[in-house]
């Protein structure tokens, strides 16, 4: 098999019709000698795409589906296309032709330049309110501002990938999945092209504010150690100024005698308890950060070329 397609469907039953339609017209003419799969994943659609889906996969041997029990959300159905896709290259796109089908084969020639990944960038973005347009944009600029890796700003999952990287991203088995930031810190060779972000064809945004929250927490959190550490650099900082005004409370004490009775030791206390409990939970954060590094249990390298052979006896990478 030569190439995958990806789409992840919540109530698309007005798109699933023209989605395919113009598949097919973009991948027939691009003769892939292994041809090609399609893998509808419906996450527990209310409407009637189920039934669609069913259809064209009677109709169409190419059509694959996978029905999930209830809604998980957009990544985790993404995960269940990357799990069971048979491609040498794998494509995620957007059911709601947000993403346009017309652009796979320029990712895929692109990605025969030389790269394992090549995602699309947003150039602009229609029919998104500008509320939505500016939380991503804060959203982006936040998370690039707070993780090591580099995650590329407007951009969403629509993107092709190599079988290479599927590898890659099975052996990351955590559970809060941000695949764009996945995908980054996988690494190898990666690109993009830009595109214009069309207006969703039909039917409404499964994603509501609570899950687009969800998903920036993950995001974070999966990338990013900083809230972590912040209590630690609070901690000092606090202890610092408290260090400071402790001082001024016993030179108002004992040189100056300009005070109430009971004020400098309320002070004393409330600052001294106020910066070692904040350093507590500092140090508590270094634990969590490094716990919570091991939970994810990724591995801790993954090669991209090597003349070395694994000795008999060497443990496994994980
Ligand atoms: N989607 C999904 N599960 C959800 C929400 C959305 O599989 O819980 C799918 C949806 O069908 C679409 C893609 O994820 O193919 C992107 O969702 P949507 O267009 O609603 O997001 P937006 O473009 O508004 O960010
Ligand atoms: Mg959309």
């Amino acid at each position: 098999m030569e190439l995958s397609v990806i789409i992840p469907i919540y109530n698309e039953e007005s798109n699933i019709d023209e989605l395919y339609r113009r598949l097919l017209s973009v991948l027939e003419p691009m003769a892939l000698p292994g041809g090609f799969e399609l893998i509808f994943i419906n996450d527990g659609s209310r409407d009637q795409s189920l039934p669609m889906l069913l259809n064209l996969a009677a109709r169409d041997e190419r059509v694959r589906y996978i029905d999930f029990s209830r809604n998980f959300g957009h990544q985790i159905a993404v995960t269940a296309g990357l799990d069971r896709a048979g491609g040498e290259a794998v494509v995620i796109i957007d059911a709601d032709l947000q993403d346009p089908p017309e652009l796979i084969p320029v990712l895929y020639q692109k990605m025969h330049e030389g790269f394992e990944v090549v995602y699309a960038k947003r150039r602009s973005r229609q029919g998104d309110s500008v509320a939505k347009k500016l939380t991503a944009r804060l959203f982006y600029r936040l998370l690039a501002s707070i993780t090591s890796i580099s995650i590329p700003v407007d951009t969403g999952d629509f993107r092709i990938i190599s079988r290479k990287v599927v590898e890659g991203l099975r052996l990351m088995p955590e559970q809060n999945k941000f695949i764009r930031g996945q995908i980054s810190w996988i690494g190898y060779r990666q690109t993009y092209i830009e595109y214009d972000r069309a207006e969703r064809a039909g039917g409404e945004t499964g994603y509501t504010y609570r899950k687009m929250i969800r998903l920036a927490l993950d995001g974070i959190t999966a990338f990013s150690d900083v809230p972590l550490k912040a209590a630690t650099i609070g901690g000092f900082i606090v202890s610092g100024i408290a260090f400071l005004v402790m001082l001024y409370t016993l030179y108002s004490r004992f040189v100056s005698h300009d005070y109430q009775p009971g004020w400098p030791s309320l002070m004393i206390s409330i600052l001294f308890l106020g910066g070692v409990q904040l350093i507590a939970i500092g140090i508590i954060g270094e634990y969590m950060a490094r716990l919570s590094a091991n939970v994810r249990q990724r591995p801790l390298y993954l090669i991209s070329a090597t003349n070395l052979a694994m000795p008999a006896s060497a443990s496994q990478n994980r």
